[in-house]
């Protein structure tokens, strides 16, 4: 029988998958990221990241972008529309991961443009627990290496694992500005849920699945006890 080569196989096989990880600010998208690119090769954008890095040196995006984040506020939309979409158009990979975008209505549609969104994982977490968790998570700012006390400590309290060098809370995880991202999250992102929902690719997870893993404060792998299989029948 005529075997067709890989070479053959139709475009729409190979089109690209855009995954979109949503979910309250400190909710543990970066964790559930980190282990999706470990287990299905994803080419990961995080937002938050790319403009941490923008204030980091310097530039007029981060210079821009600067005083919003400390005070937990979202950037302006077209300052990350531009940042994000930029570099979308740049991948070559069949697999792309976007965390923590879109977050508004106004930059789910620039996405929707460039992208056509396969999956909007939506992780939920209770209030409670993100005031809690990000009161608990430092950081190492020259790297951007991440501790919580609870769940992966630095080997010596305050210091980090590399370098020894102190380790600071980020000014978005002070009390005061976590409850003003919490407010911009329900007022901005909660809605897109429903986008989402209406165009069939929104899947949540709050880790209810493995009751024994959320009861011992680790919700995070309670969430991707469940995750990961679903990915695995989803990407094939
Ligand atoms: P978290 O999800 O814990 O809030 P991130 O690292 O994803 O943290 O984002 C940090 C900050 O960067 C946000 O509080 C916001 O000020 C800004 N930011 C990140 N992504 C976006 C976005 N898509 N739109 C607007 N602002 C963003």
């Amino acid at each position: 029988m005529l075997q067709l080569g890989k070479a053959w196989r139709p475009v729409s096989l190979v089109r690209c998958k855009t995954t979109l990880i949503m979910g309250p600010p400190g909710g543990g998208k970066g964790t559930i990221s980190k282990k999706l690119i470990k287990d299905f090769n994803f080419h990961h954008i995080s937002t938050g990241d790319l403009l941490r890095t923008q204030v980091r040196l310097g530039t007029p995006q981060g210079l821009k972008a600067k005083s919003y984040m400390e005070s937990g506020d979202l950037v302006p939309d077209e300052l990350i529309i531009d940042m994000v979409l930029s570099k979308v158009e740049d991948i070559s990979s069949s697999r792309v991961l976007l965390d923590g975008f879109p977050r508004t209505r106004v930059q789910a549609e620039a996405l929707d443009k460039k992208k056509q969104v396969e999956i909007a994982i939506n992780l939920a977490v209770p209030n409670e627990e993100i005031v809690r968790r990000t009161s608990s998570r430092w950081i190492h700012p020259g790297s951007g290496r991440t501790y919580a006390y609870d769940y992966n400590p630095p080997k010596e309290e305050g210091k980090d694992d590399e370098t020894g060098e102190s380790l600071i809370q980020r000014d978005d995880d002070k009390p005061a500005a976590v409850k003003a991202r919490l407010q911009e999250y329900d007022n901005q992102t909660l809605p897109l849920l429903d986008y989402y929902k209406e165009k069939g690719c929104l899947r949540q997870f709050d880790g209810s699945d493995n009751p024994d893993l959320v009861a011992k404060d680790r919700r995070s792998d309670a969430i991707y006890a469940s995750l990961k299989p679903f990915m695995q029948g989803s990407l094939g």
